[in-house]
């Protein structure tokens, strides 16, 4: 069973909110992944992703997909695209030494700006905005809103919340492309990408320290929410400690079907 926040749910709470409020939306970004997305298409399990981005939007050489091109330098905000666009380059380059990937299309959504994706939620196509954080298995893109992003950089805590969610998101895309993600249970799904996270901090030669500080960070943004599909303190540990332990994913499949 698919269970998951409302998308205007999700909206109100962004940035008006208390702390817990706060923390709430970053689970609740993270989780819009599972947002009834219809039955996946039979994807292409190699090569590199042809899509195109939508109207109005450029992709540049790194799959990104944004308003306009980067040489423009139309972003406000140059570190946080720099940010982006490291944070993504790290699993990118991962990817290369993964078998059957090809790359997502990233959306850099800026305020104001409206992206028409093909998942659903509430039975209403979903539209994603600045505020937007999610993966849509159909179009394979991951939407992320430069506001949003912004939020997670505005924690303080050296971009990990950020590193964490793009990595996360980005879980979630290759699973989508191993498994047929419509059979899975959103619940390890979710703990499948969280178990990716914790292989790529290890691939790109995160020291202990750093790791340890990645689930301390994890561990601050969880809610006790025990309706939350991403799991409990407790599980989102062991998941990221089996992707640290297996780069090659395998135990990441196997937490995504439960064999594990
Ligand atoms: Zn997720």
């Amino acid at each position: 069973m698919l269970q998951h926040c409302a998308l205007s749910e999700c909206t109100n709470l962004n940035g008006r909110g208390t702390m817990k409020k706060r923390l709430v939306l970053i689970v609740c970004a993270l989780s819009l992944l599972a947002i009834g997305c219809g039955p996946l298409e039979d994807l292409s399990l190699s090569g590199a992703n042809t899509g195109n981005c939508a109207k109005q939007y450029s992709k540049t050489e790194d799959n990104i997909c944004t308003p306009c091109p980067k040489s423009e330098n139309c972003y406000e905000n140059e570190t946080i695209l720099q940010n982006f666009i490291s944070d993504v380059g790290i699993p990118q380059t991962y990817a290369a030494r993964l078998p059957e990937i090809s790359k997502p299309l990233w959306y850099l959504i800026k305020e104001g700006q409206d992206v028409n994706t093909p998942c659903y939620s509430d039975g209403k196509k979903s539209v994603a905005d600045s505020e937007s954080f999610f993966y849509c298995p159909p179009d394979s893109s991951i939407y992320i809103g430069e506001k949003q992003l912004q939020s997670f950089y505005d924690r303080g805590d050296n971009g990990m919340t950020a590193k964490l969610g793009l990595k996360h998101e980005w879980g979630h895309h290759w699973l989508s492309q191993q498994l047929a993600t419509t059979t899975l249970s959103a619940h390890n799904y979710e703990l499948a990408a969280d178990c990716v996270m914790g292989a790529i901090f290890k691939e790109v030669g995160y020291s202990p320290e750093n790791i340890r500080y990645a689930y301390d960070t994890l561990m601050a943004i969880l809610t006790d929410d025990p309706s939350d599909i991403h799991g409990n303190a407790d599980q989102r540990m062991v998941s990221l400690i089996a992707g640290e332990k297996d780069p090659t994913l395998e135990s990441c499949k196997q937490i995504a079907t439960g064999e594990k």
